[in-house]
């Protein structure tokens, strides 16, 4: 099975994917955490992204488009949920035109939607975990709160370190990467409309419910 997840960033997006990819064995492509896992290797990729991420731009379709479409041909057997891209109507249509030159079908597009003031204040409090990017840690949320152990904010289901994203703190990079989501010329509502235009089967929920409850009502859907 294959599944595009939409969503602005802050609105869950992250850890729908990781419930609905563990349920299905999926295996659960982010291009923001694969540009993000180059970064901290220092290789040549991640310095040439570095720049564009840390300002909320788009890093350039020469580089992304190969990357992920490299990292989804070696899921095929799998099968994937792909997370952040596409992320423009350019990337939309080359990556249909991709599915349909390897024989992938796509199965499900996901949409979590959520206003854009709700996204920014949900961005700057969440915190990633240093074990597992998709463990959920929210400062403003008690459910998913992270825990104190001695002093420190520490991830609630492992323990583990926790930090903040630097492109997740700035408000100009946020703002960016909302004007990118939200635009429907040429931006990922254009890609998201794209899709809708085709016959793939769309699953579309409210991002302001709790997580149990829009997991519960994607899971419901994939049948
Ligand atoms: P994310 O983790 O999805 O918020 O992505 C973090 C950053 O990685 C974005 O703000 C972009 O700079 C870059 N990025 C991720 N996915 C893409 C994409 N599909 N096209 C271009 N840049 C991307």
């Amino acid at each position: 099975m294959n599944i595009l997840a939409f969503g602005p960033n802050g609105s869950g997006k992250g850890t729908q994917g990781a419930i609905v990819k563990e349920k299905y064995g999926l295996d659960h492509i982010e291009s923001g955490a694969i540009f993000r896992e180059h970064i901290k290797g220092g290789t040549e990729l991640g310095m040439k992204a570095k720049a564009f991420i840390e300002s909320g731009d788009l890093v350039p379709d020469e580089i992304t488009i190969p990357m992920v479409l490299e990292t989804l041909a070696k899921s095929k057997e799998k099968g994937w949920l792909l997370d952040g891209f596409p992320r423009s109507l350019a990337q939309a249509e080359a990556l249909d035109k991709a599915l349909k030159e390897s024989g992938m079908a796509l199965d499900y597009v996901m949409e979590i939607t959520l206003d854009r003031e709700i996204a920014k204040e949900r961005i700057m409090g969440r915190r990633l975990c240093a074990n597992d990017n998709n463990h959920p840690n929210h400062i403003a949320f008690d459910a998913i709160k992270p825990v104190e152990k001695d002093g420190e904010l520490v991830c609630r289901v492992c323990g583990g370190e926790l930090s903040a994203r630097a492109d997740d703190q700035d408000e100009d990079a946020i703002s960016k990467r909302h004007d990118i989501y939200y635009d429907e010329t040429t931006g990922t509502m254009a890609a998201v409309n794209y899709f809708k235009n085709t016959d793939v089967e769309i699953i579309a929920v409210d991002g302001t419910k709790g997580i149990k409850e829009i997991s519960e009502e994607i899971l419901k859907q994939i049948s």
